[in-house]
């Protein structure tokens, strides 16, 4: 099955960073830490940076917290999204803040007049303004209608809020999400406001749980939904440390052949031919090149006989052996090692391999 071009939507700007319109999908998360905690908050999202978060969102929850992004944002690299729940004025200090976004759940905001402040405060700042939907705040009159939070409900309220903030204040730097904690919700939604408009959506299932099952989850729905073209930002939301939610994020766009960074690694599920420790290589392997920007792909095999070339597509491999190992290259075989050696020589010819290629 061939993927599906990227649908074709509407650019918006986050601070320096474009979302839409063709754009490399945006990989987002959002700190865990006390917004108020700045020397925390900044940590946590240099972090986040240097695994490849590009966009990242704080919990507003109150005005000390409005005047904290003040501290933050000079001394962070990506912009920041500022996360407003019911109460307008938190919007408005964060954007005189230095807040490059908005993520509000207009629904929530309370009434017309008070999502209208927030849009001229937008306005004034520059700053993009997500329309939140989410399945466990939506509007009652929709509920109402529909029963309970369906796609269809989730559809009719972001597009509701885009006629107001676009139609009739005219504000055009605006995106969308509809969460649910449904994996098949969450793809029906995205598709049917994909097939009705044409502004960019973030992507993401809400609640999607831990590591384990929030990875499946999220795997599930974004995989498909970024199969179809559908997604220019998105974000794993995993009840875990934010780190594993970028990783993840990663992780979906380099297996859906959307985005390439850093490491990719094909590896044997081993079996009863494999001769060593391949479990405990491999974790090796992914600890030593986790750091890596440029991509590339590398494989780890357990064995000489199958291994090159089952990972014939592969920039750099290793295969185990009894008391050897190979090196290989796209499945050419360019070293033969000690076992104990096997390690430090593969991390040398990636280093080559990079090298080289930079040259090129
Ligand atoms: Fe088994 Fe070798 Fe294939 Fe790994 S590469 S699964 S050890 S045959």
């Amino acid at each position: 099955m061939e993927r599906k071009p990227r649908r074709p939507t509407r650019v918006v700007e986050v601070g320096w960073v474009k979302i839409g319109g063709g754009h490399p999908v945006v990989v987002q998360s959002m700190t865990s830490t006390d917004t108020r905690d700045v020397s925390s908050t900044v940590a946590q999202i240099r972090e986040l940076e240097e695994e490849g978060c590009e966009v990242i969102r704080v919990a507003v929850p109150d005005e000390a917290a409005a005047q904290a992004l003040r501290e933050i944002i000079p001394q962070i690299g990506i912009p920041l999204i500022a996360d407003i729940h019911f109460d307008w004025r938190l919007a408005v200090a964060a954007l005189k803040s230095g807040a490059h976004g908005l993520r509000i759940n207009p629904g929530n905001i309370k009434g017309r007049e008070n999502v209208r402040r927030v849009i001229e405060a937008a306005r004034r700042a520059g700053a993009c303004v997500r329309i939140g939907v989410n399945a466990g705040s939506l509007e009652k009159d929709l509920l109402k209608k529909y029963g309970w939070p369906r796609p269809e409900a989730l559809v009719e309220s972001a597009l509701r809020w885009l006629d107001f903030i676009v139609g009739d204040l005219g504000y055009e730097n605006v995106k969308v999400s509809l969460k649910s904690s449904d994996v098949w919700h969450t793809v029906a939604a995205y598709r049917e406001f994909s097939r009705r408009s044409d502004f960019p959506v973030h992507l993401g299932v809400t609640e999607a749980g831990g590591l384990l099952p929030g990875t499946v989850k999220s795997a599930l729905a974004l995989g498909i939904l970024l199969s179809e073209g559908i997604g220019d930002t998105l974000r794993v939301s995993l009840t875990a440390p934010p780190v594993e939610e970028v990783r993840v994020a990663w992780e979906i766009l380099k297996a859906t052949g959307v985005r390439r960074r850093g490491v990719e690694i094909v590896a044997c599920p081993t079996c009863g031919r494999c001769e060593i420790d391949l479990i405990g290589l491999y974790q090796e392997v992914e600890r030593r090149l986790r750091g890596l920007k440029a991509p590339i792909k590398v494989a780890v095999m357990g064995c000489v006989v199958n291994g090159p070339g089952e990972a014939r597509e592969a920039d750099v491999g290793l295969a185990g052996g009894k008391g050897v190992g190979l090196i290989f290259r796209r499945g050419r075989i360019v070293r033969k090692v000690r076992e104990e050696e096997l390690l430090s020589a593969f991390l040398e010819e990636v280093e080559r391999f990079l090298a080289e290629r930079e040259k090129e």
